[in-house]
């Protein structure tokens, strides 16, 4: 079930209010009531028309209001000014009129009221502007109207990893925390130490917010969600008591999961950007590491957090005994794509004729999202054409209409280029194998990034290497032209794909000569005293330190080490052009490969 937690303050405030609002609106419109004249009373009482009457003095004593229930159900009001007259006249008609004590009810109608509503609209007013600064109290809480909207399903174990299709590694990582959340106690009485944030990463549409979910659902936690744009705000100061409240709520139902979205809305990296307008985002931040650092280990609690952006975070977000756990989720190959497609084509009617995985083979970069996104539009167009099944023609319509739709994300990807990019990842990937300081190769993908790259190749994330020696740079220089050889060999002509990989070595090669003094030629000098390349305008501002004559030097010494690592990289291909064919073929296969695989087929022959 879903809800969303309030204060218990606020309807029932927000109901007085109302009430408020109707009664004086009613009891204003009464008092002004004139289509009830004194002759129509006289004539309704002589004719026996009335059942009750009521009598309700004014202050004075003399003017009032009388109230007459018709016998029919109806009541008349009406102003006299003299009351014991209408009282006798009341009783020479056989009525025992009930005489009121007015001045209460005039009072409250009068000015109680009017202050109460009017006090109301200040706070209301008062709170939207300051933001409520003051909360921290509780006796203030009923102030607080820019409540938190927090969304929470209790602990039903709808969503499970059953749910969540593909994405192996990342569920196996997060197995624990389900086991943790089960029993807590368990793991505080071993004196182990669960992580209290959890990040994870990936671009939009990977299943971070289904995977969070459903590990609520498998150890039958509630999940409490909230973006962190909702903690934006134009005032100072709200987004601040939002975290506040968003953990107060998360305190009342422990254990339980707090999953924030789109976590670089409040953590970006402080004092960014320009001007003023982020101490907003800084207090909101401070008070969410305030919170983080507050509960203690294993409390119940763990905090998952949703970004595509880890490179904009606030570094302080990331350190031990916050989010110190990052969990990357990444886009789905062949096989995990197929098995989404069968997620979501469980409760769809399809024909014969649909075969998934031929779906999965030609939707490489697609996300969760964009496939779900697919099955749903053919659902659509088969439903629009009152067929009773989902056929392959429909599906084949939903996916040029989504990849229309959204051009980069669902760019359509040609076999031709899917197979450059295999060969063009294996080149990389060679080099990273065979030459001894760098690698080893951790993955290699010809899954699109969405940010541009069609592929990439990974080594082990590096050493801590203070030093860069010259034989390294020149290895680093090798691996960025590997790309570019394998394409020259395999298809004998050149793409724009390595662009990237050629601006890389060249601008290495350079730091070789004018930096490190690593040329015989130009010797031990250094021509490029700037520490950082961040300033636009540097070549303006910056006057050269040397001649027309030097320059040429360096562009031919930069030159040659370029093309001797070309040759020298060419070569090492070359002599493993078995192991290109192969791993390309397994890469088109299945789209990426770990170590192990990759290794694998160096020894095979
Ligand atoms: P994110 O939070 O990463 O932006 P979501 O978790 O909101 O992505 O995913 C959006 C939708 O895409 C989900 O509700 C689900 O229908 C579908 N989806 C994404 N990943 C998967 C997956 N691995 N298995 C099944 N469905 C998925
Ligand atoms: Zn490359």
């Amino acid at each position: 079930m879903e809800k969303t937690a309030k204060n218990p303050f606020r309807p029932y405030l927000w109901l007085l209010f109302i009430v408020l609002v109707i009664f004086w609106v009613i009891q204003t419109l009464k008092a002004n009531s004139v289509n009830y004249t004194y002759g129509q009373l006289i004539n309704d009482v002589a004719a026996g028309n009335i059942a009750e009457a009521q009598i309700t003095p004014d202050a004075s004593g003399d003017s009032g209001y009388v109230v007459v229930m018709g016998k029919g159900g109806l009541t008349k009001r009406l102003y006299v000014t003299d009351v014991s007259e209408a009282e006798e006249m009341l009783r020479n008609g056989g009525l025992d009129p009930v005489i009121k004590d007015k001045s209460v009810m005039n009072w409250v109608v009068n000015i109680l009221i009017p202050i109460i509503l009017l006090a109301f609209v200040m706070v209301f007013l008062l709170s939207a502007i300051l933001g409520p600064a003051g909360n921290q109290g509780s006796g203030n809480r009923m102030l607080n109207f820019g409540k938190i909207r927090v969304n929470i399903i209790n602990g039903d174990g709808k969503t499970t990893f059953a749910d969540v299709a593909g994405l192996k590694e990342e569920k196996e990582e997060l197995a624990e925390i389900v086991d943790f959340l089960k029993d807590p106690g368990k793991y505080a009485a071993l004196g182990a130490r669960i992580p209290k944030g959890i990040l994870l990463e990936g671009a939009p549409g990977t299943g971070k917010t289904l995977l969070a979910k459903a590990i609520a659902g498998e150890a039958r936690v509630p999940f409490l969600s909230i973006s962190g744009s909702d903690f934006v705000e134009m005032f100072v100061g709200v987004g601040a008591s939002r975290v506040r409240d968003l953990f107060e709520e998360a305190n009342k139902h422990k254990p339980c999961i707090v999953f924030i979205d789109e976590i670089d809305a409040v953590a970006r990296r402080r004092g960014t950007g320009l001007g003023g307008g982020h101490d907003e985002r800084e207090q909101t931040l401070n008070q969410l590491l305030v919170e983080m650092d507050g509960f203690t280990e294993n409390s119940g609690i763990i905090v998952m957090a949703a970004t595509n952006r880890v490179d904009i975070l606030d570094p302080a977000i990331l350190r031990p005994g916050r989010f110190d756990r990052k969990v990357t989720v990444q886009r789905p190959d062949v096989a995990g794509r197929e098995e989404i497609l069968k997620v979501h084509a469980r409760n769809k009617k399809l024909s014969e004729d649909v075969d998934l995985e031929k779906i999965a083979r030609t939707t490489a970069g697609f996300t969760g999202a964009d496939l779900e996104n697919l099955m749903n539009e053919a659902a659509i167009g088969a439903a629009r054409k009152n067929s009773p099944f989902i056929s392959m023609s429909q599906i084949n319509d939903a996916f040029i209409r989504i990849g229309i739709g959204s051009e980069k994300k669902s760019r359509i990807i040609s076999d031709k280029e899917k197979k450059i990019t295999a060969y063009h990842e294996t080149g990389h990937a060679i080099l990273f194998h065979v030459l001894p300081d760098v690698g080893p190769v951790y993955t290699v993908s010809i899954i699109p990034t969405g940010v541009g790259a069609a592929g990439y190749t990974m080594p082990l994330p590096e050493r801590d290497e203070m030093f860069l020696t010259k034989s390294k740079m020149l290895q680093d220089i090798m691996v960025s032209l590997g790309g570019r050889i394998a394409e020259e060999i395999i298809f004998g002509e050149i793409t724009t794909g390595a662009s990237a990989d050629i601006k890389s070595a060249t601008k290495e090669a350079r730091r070789m000569v004018t930096r490190y003094g690593m040329s015989d030629n130009i010797g031990v000098v250094c021509y490029d005293d700037d520490d950082d390349e961040v300033f636009i305008g540097r070549d303006l501002a910056h006057a050269k330190s040397h001649s027309e004559e030097v320059a040429s030097e360096i562009d031919r010494e930069v030159r040659a080490i370029i093309d001797d690592c070309y040759a020298k990289a060419k070569e090492i291909i070359l002599n493993n052009e078995g192991v290109l064919h192969k791993c390309a073929e397994l890469l088109l296969e299945k789209e990426k490969i770990g170590r192990e695989e990759f290794e694998a087929l160096f020894t095979a022959t």
